[in-house]
């Protein structure tokens, strides 16, 4: 049986503040950044796994990612993979290490990147992706994979176990319809802050003509800005003569657009302020927006503020007007008590911030019982490429449904990535198909050979110009 012999992380960071990509209220100058592991075994056996930074302090997680790691050296294989929860528990119990958590901040992500890249070995020691190792486990299997620690006032096992069983008969019809269709997914890239009006106009044609239906704007720093951000934005997506040639306008009226604030050609229209407003700010900013009929406001206020988006959503609520979070909601707590609270309208987990897919599939199970949408957060670098695997968990084998449901897409760094996502001609993700791809995630080697901090050969390059 392989054992775990060793690893390397890599501090590899990409310059995106030259090109204000990723710009929002709160984050305006980031430089998109990978605290990137490998797992070595004494077979040909590996594991990759990341967690996302916005460039400083990129090595401090990959320090603590070394510390987190160490934990799996020497173990075999197969007994990790015989009880991922069981593994998960491991990885964050370290006496010490958990003063300075627990489950939460760097110490956390970098659980993330280190659990990603065992379940990563595990997808690629099966041959399949990370999504079909996940779809192919029985119940029981899933239930054993999946972090219940301090949840179980929100969701037994016993309960989750008989959701997943309630899913079972459908699971492989699901995959054929995704597998056909891909799954839905919405563009960011056309609304980040920094672009200009002639480029967010351009983008979103171009994401228009693309296939995509929905449509996300960065807001937060003036409302008139936005405003008008918005109206040209939605001046392009509500007219049909911008549509693909051939596709007929979605009724906005039909079940899948239910409560999205849905357009004339079915076009929705989300806004993400990132943090930047403290609770009262939040509610009457977003009332002056709601003439651009967004389906809900993401990030309004703090992201450990549980009771202050339960605040916004009530607020907003009378003028159609829904909640998001979850980019930064740091664990499966958070998630459990905004859930409990009525605070959101839609989950947005993310793949790295939570602690890996043990934790993810948590959130997954209670968002289910809850009847919460989980449409997760991507972008950034190596996260459109990690969440494809989690939109599909969730629609095959636990929550069962994806029409209402929408995955985020940013059209940024995938030719990093070895097996990297895809769109289809309608707008929709392409489901990962490569036996030997496990999690998606495996960096080129020659990318980390150029964008690693500090010495990689574009920032050396840069540094000697400079001087
Ligand atoms: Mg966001």
């Amino acid at each position: 049986m392989p054992r775990i012999t060793g690893f390397e992380t890599h501090d590899v960071r990409f310059p995106t503040s030259l090109t204000g990509d990723g710009s929002d209220a709160m984050n305006t100058d980031t430089d998109y950044s990978a605290a990137y592991i490998t797992l070595f075994t004494d077979t040909n056996l590996v594991g990759h796994g990341m967690t996302f930074t916005n460039g400083r302090g990129n090595d401090i997680v990959c320090m603590a990612i070394k510390e987190v790691a160490n934990r799996l050296v020497g173990k075999d294989t197969e007994e990790l993979f015989a009880d991922m929860g069981k593994a998960w528990d491991h990885l964050t119990a370290d006496a010490q290490l958990r003063w300075i958590g627990p489950e939460k901040g760097i110490i956390h992500i970098a659980t993330g990147a280190v659990d990603n890249a065992l379940w990563d070995m595990y997808a690629r020691a099966r041959r399949k992706p990370l999504w079909k190792l996940i779809v192919d486990m029985t119940p029981e299997e899933v239930i054993r994979s999946t972090s219940f620690r301090y949840i179980t006032d929100a969701i037994t096992k016993e309960e989750a176990l008989s959701m997943l069983k309630a899913k079972e008969a459908g699971k492989q019809e699901r995959e054929a319809t995704v597998r056909q269709l891909g799954y839905p997914a919405y563009v960011t890239s056309a609304g980040w802050l920094g672009y200009s009006d002639e480029k967010v106009a351009r983008l979103t044609k171009e994401a228009v003509a693309a296939g995509f239906t929905h449509f996300k704007m960065k807001v937060g720093v003036d409302v008139a800005d936005d405003l008008r951000r918005g109206n040209l934005i939605r001046s392009i997506i509500d007219d049909p003569q911008f549509l693909p040639l051939g596709m007929k306008p979605r009724d906005p009226h039909s079940e899948d657009l239910r409560g999205k604030n849905a357009g004339p050609t079915g076009a929705v229209l989300m806004i993400d302020a990132n943090q930047v407003w403290d609770v009262s700010q939040a509610i009457d900013y977003v009332y002056n927006l709601k003439e651009i009929k967004p389906w809900f406001i993401e990030e309004p206020t703090a992201p450990d503020d549980i009771l202050g988006h339960a605040a916004v959503r009530k607020a907003l609520k009378p003028h159609g007007i829904g909640v998001a979070t979850g980019e930064h909601a740091h664990n499966r707590i958070i998630f459990k008590q905004l859930l409990q609270a009525n605070a959101i309208d839609v989950c947005q987990i993310d793949s790295c911030r939570l602690a890996g897919v043990s934790e993810v599939l948590s959130v997954l199970l209670m968002s289910a019982k809850f009847g919460v949408p989980v449409c997760p957060h991507a972008g950034g670098v190596g996260l459109c490429e990690y969440v494809i695997h989690l939109s599909l968990i969730d629609y095959i084998a636990i929550s069962g449904t994806m029409e209402r449901n929408v995955l985020e897409y940013v059209d940024h760094l995938h030719e990093h990535f070895v097996t990297p996502c895809s769109i289809n001609e309608n707008g929709r993700y392409n489901v990962p198909s490569n036996p030997d791809e496990g999690y998606s995630i495996e960096m080129h080697e020659s990318s980390i050979a150029e964008y690693e901090w500090p010495n990689g050969s574009y920032w050396a390059g840069r540094r000697a110009q400079e001087v």
